[in-house]
């Protein structure tokens, strides 16, 4: 993939964690789950790590995520 950013070759690989991340337009205080008032899941996985397909360009630093939108 072709950084959209500045043009340089994307890196592909899998964003990661021991739990899952979501997107959420504020940010949480407490509770770390996405709700149904327009979070949305980025990795899929829960009990033996949580992923993403994801590229990066270490260029200027942009990551680019592939979303499960349901
Ligand atoms: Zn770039």
């Amino acid at each position: 993939m072709i950084c959209p950013y500045c043009n340089a070759n994307m890196e592909k690989g899998y964003l990661q964690s021991g739990r899952p991340a979501f997107w959420g337009e504020k940010k949480k205080k407490l509770f770390f789950h996405p709700d149904d008032e327009g979070d949305i899941a980025v990795t899929k996985g829960i009990w033996n790590g949580s992923f993403a397909d994801a590229w990066v360009c270490r260029k200027c630093g942009k990551m680019i995520v592939d979303l499960t939108i349901e």
